[in-house]
């Protein structure tokens, strides 16, 4: 047994047999294919930022930090092929020197590459899609051991592959479509929760990228507003809420306090109503949750697990601190989230289970055939990726 391994909130904890770091691709190939030869179960884990056990491994556990950096770059066709263990951090001034961005980032950037879009990580913005959807083409080592190259061409394996959880295979390079460089003029502000609801529509249709976070104990919601500007960072500096600096440093924030979350993404017509009753739920069941509740809008794409597959969407979060007890409040959301058409954040808390999925998901039945397909001896299945994907009813 090695050491245990904790992920980043405290909540999923394992001991694996064994910890391996390969350093290239065929050292990831020859780990996979010894595992499978094995019977071993293979998980890979990039930051560990996901609250369920979606890395958790008893047999082996892999981590790609070893292979992480910028492989090319397409300057002219605006895209960039790099490694998979690579941190979001580390991309912004590599790309921002071949004058390239990333289009949009979800609120942290300590995730690895590979990690973020296998979960379908996103940020907000009504037309902007997840992290997944600017995925042009990938490299993975699949349940055998053998690489396979997903190629623009292949639409099939690329609907299947940018959201994939590692039960496909191991990432090992993403070709991501890029946007040329910009600056983001930030605004920050805070008012009360009903002024902020009442102009919701009005601020989503606006503004590039809008999000509000609410607090049950304040009553009030902090909006946040990122709009690209070519003014410099010198044209804002002293004004109170605003900022504006390369887009790498505006969107990630520092989440200096540990918490566990619940994320669900709901047809964007139900957003409204929605955070209304999961307000009404925290003013009457669960007061003492002082956490706010996020809500942010991601664009429609048509990614088999995608959460946002086939719907323009609005993704509400709630949250606990992780060192006090989330899941009474947790499973009473859920249901509100359900309800309102929801479908879970890969990464965050949720209890569903092959069947309920299956029913959310109109490309499931897809993406089961090509797991079975590229991984048909079960390597990649954990306990938790068995619950998610096996006894599909
Ligand atoms: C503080 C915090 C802030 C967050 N903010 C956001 C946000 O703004 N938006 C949002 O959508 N989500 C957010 N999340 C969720 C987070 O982005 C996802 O859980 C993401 O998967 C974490 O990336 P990671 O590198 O830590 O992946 P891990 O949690 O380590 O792994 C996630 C999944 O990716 C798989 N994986 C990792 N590397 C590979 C590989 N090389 N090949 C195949 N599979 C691989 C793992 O097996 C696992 O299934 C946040 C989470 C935290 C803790």
């Amino acid at each position: 047994m090695t050491a245990t391994w904790t992920n980043w909130s405290g909540s999923v904890e394992c001991r694996p047999a064994q910890q391996l770091e390969p350093a290239s691709e065929e050292e990831v190939a020859d780990a996979v294919r010894s595992a499978a030869r094995e019977n071993r179960t293979v998980r890979v884990w990039g930051s560990g930022h996901s609250f369920v056990p979606l890395c958790a491994s008893d047999d082996v556990l892999v981590s790609l930090d070893r292979v992480a950096g910028i492989e090319s770059v397409d300057a002219e066709q605006g895209e960039a092929t790099i490694l998979a263990g690579s941190k979001l951090h580390d991309l912004g001034e590599p790309l921002a020197r071949h004058g390239l961005a990333l289009e949009n980032q979800g609120d942290v950037d300590v995730q690895s590459l590979a990690g973020a879009v296998s979960t379908g990580t996103h940020g907000t913005g009504r037309a902007l899609g997840s992290l997944s959807t600017q995925v042009v083409a990938l490299r993975m080592i699949t349940g055998n051991g053998t690489l396979l190259e997903v190629t623009p061409a292949d639409d099939d394996l690329l609907a299947a592959s940018r959201v994939s959880l590692g039960a496909l295979g191991v990432l090992t390079a993403i070709r991501l479509r890029l946007v040329p460089a910009y600056r983001l003029h930030e605004r920050v502000w805070q008012e009360p929760i009903d002024t902020c609801l009442s102009r919701l529509d009005e601020r989503i249709a606006a503004t590039r990228h809008y999000e509000f976070f609410w607090y049950p104990r304040t009553g009030l919601a902090h909006g946040k507003a990122l709009e690209p500007t070519d003014a410099a960072p010198d044209d804002m500096r002293g004004v109170e809420g605003e900022r504006i600096d390369h887009s790498y440093n505006v969107f990630p924030t520092v989440r200096e306090n540990r918490f566990n979350e619940m994320e669900y993404a709901l047809p964007a017509d139900e957003g409204p109503e929605c955070f209304a009753a999961i307000r009404e739920l925290m003013r009457t069941r669960h007061a003492d949750v002082t956490w706010p509740v996020e809500y942010r809008t991601v664009a429609a794409d048509g990614i088999d697990l995608s959460p946002a597959c086939g719907r323009p969407t609005v993704a509400i979060s709630i949250h606990q601190a992780a060192q006090l007890e989330h899941r009474a409040f947790f499973a009473d959301a859920e249901p509100i989230f359900l309800a309102h058409g929801g479908r879970p954040h890969w990464g965050k808390m949720h209890s569903l289970r092959a069947p309920d999925l299956a029913r959310l998901y109109p490309r499931w039945d897809h993406f089961c055939r090509v797991r079975d397909r590229l991984d048909p001896g079960g390597t990649f299945l954990n306990k938790h990726l068995r619950g998610l994907f096996v006894n599909r009813g």
